[in-house]
């Protein structure tokens, strides 16, 4: 059992907390210890900028090319905060826009280009790419060498078999939280809960090389809430809002949030929200509301948790700057200098 801290007293006032007013209104009421990914994104943002600023004076300025297919607004917004994460962090960065009516070929072209191109370290290809676009195609053409993302089938290969590469990032983040939170992974038991090839199979890979023992779950699975109630770690990466009940939970769970669900509908915002009266006014306000895959009830019961917004999601973007650093030692062979860096390493 990890984390758990005694049943607190008065266990009216205990639901009445947010996210949001955590910190400030009822931090002594909760149980679970939050694992703030802004507050380790700060501390890896601080580590990488000093691997950079090394390997500049070393003559090496990692780079990252993103290319953003055609005008989504969620995609526009998603390559705009990494090329912004570049800037902060002095990584050069070339932002490609091909229109939406691009073909295959076209794409591939433009990857051909950037593989061949000595300065890019990274090339990101911002998902989704258009109906008539061949995305496994694309993808697969990437450099596995240049695959910050972690999605190449010759990046899974070497995670699958413990080899040094690029690790998908949402999964390398997640990775990140539990060790820097002290959270012990060794002989574990580890549920994650999905099993996506971005998301839930390398996030099992990863505590199976960290020697927790891992039950993947999915839509087949019976009986999940016996599995997690089983379970040191869950980690749930379903796209289910609330769906991980906090009686499932193990007293003193640490549980991973990669669940980003946004709720519009007042009846399921209440629901979910029921004991978190601020965040349902905040819903009240703004019309929709980020919850996780776990229900925010669990702040009470686990452990230690990721809250949504503020867990998993900073991550992301942190090991893309991560992977970007790294591609370029693997790359161009500088020496290894990075805390960081271990974490993305199957092992
Ligand atoms: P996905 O490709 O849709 O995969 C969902 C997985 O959940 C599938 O393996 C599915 O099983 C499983 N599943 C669905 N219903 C289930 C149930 N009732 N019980 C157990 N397993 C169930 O999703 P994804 O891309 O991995 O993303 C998962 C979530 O993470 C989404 O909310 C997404 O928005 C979020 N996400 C967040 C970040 C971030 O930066 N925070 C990054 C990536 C993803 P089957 O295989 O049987 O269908």
């Amino acid at each position: 059992m990890f984390f758990h801290k005694p049943p607190v007293a008065n266990h009216e006032s205990r639901f009445f907390m947010c996210y949001d007013s955590v910190r400030s209104e009822s931090e002594s009421f909760m149980t679970a210890r939050l694992l703030d990914g802004l507050k380790i994104r700060d501390q890896i943002f601080a580590e990488l900028q000093d691997e950079i600023r090394a390997l500049v004076a070393a003559g090496i300025r990692p780079g990252l090319a993103a290319v953003l297919v055609g005008e989504n607004p969620a995609s526009q917004l998603y390559v705009k905060s990494k090329i912004a994460a570049c800037e902060q962090l002095g990584l050069a960065s070339w932002l490609h826009t091909p229109p939406a009516s691009v073909s295959t070929e076209e794409l591939l072209r433009l990857v051909d280009g950037l593989n061949r191109d000595n300065n890019v370290d990274g090339i990101l290809v911002q998902l989704p790419l258009p109906p008539q676009v061949d995305t496994k195609c694309v993808l697969e053409a990437v450099d596995p060498s240049k695959d910050v993302d972690g999605f190449h089938p010759v990046s899974l290969g070497r995670l699958v078999s413990g080899r040094p590469g690029l690790v998908a990032c949402t999964p390398a983040g997640c990775m990140e939280i539990l060790r820097r939170s002290d959270i012990p992974i060794e002989g574990a038991n580890a549920a994650v809960l999905g099993r996506s090839d971005i998301v839930g199979k390398p996030m099992a890979l990863l505590l199976m090389h960290a020697n927790a023992t891992v039950t993947i779950c999915h839509s087949k699975t019976r009986d999940l809430p016996e599995i997690v109630r089983r379970a040191d770690i869950v980690v749930a990466a379903m796209g289910k809002a609330g769906f991980v009940q906090a009686n499932w939970l193990k007293p003193g769970a640490a549980v991973i949030d990669v669940g980003t669900n946004t709720i519009k509908d007042y009846a399921e915002a209440e629901r979910l929200l029921r004991n978190f009266p601020a965040r349902l006014e905040k819903f009240r306000t703004k019309g929709s509301v980020l919850v996780g895959d776990v229900h925010p009830d669990a702040l009470n019961a686990a452990g230690a948790l990721t809250p949504v917004p503020g867990g998993v999601g900073p991550m992301t973007i942190t090991m893309l700057m991560s992977n970007t650093v790294k591609a370029a030692r693997l790359r161009r062979g500088a020496p290894e200098f990075s805390a960081t860096q271990t974490t993305a390493t199957a092992r």
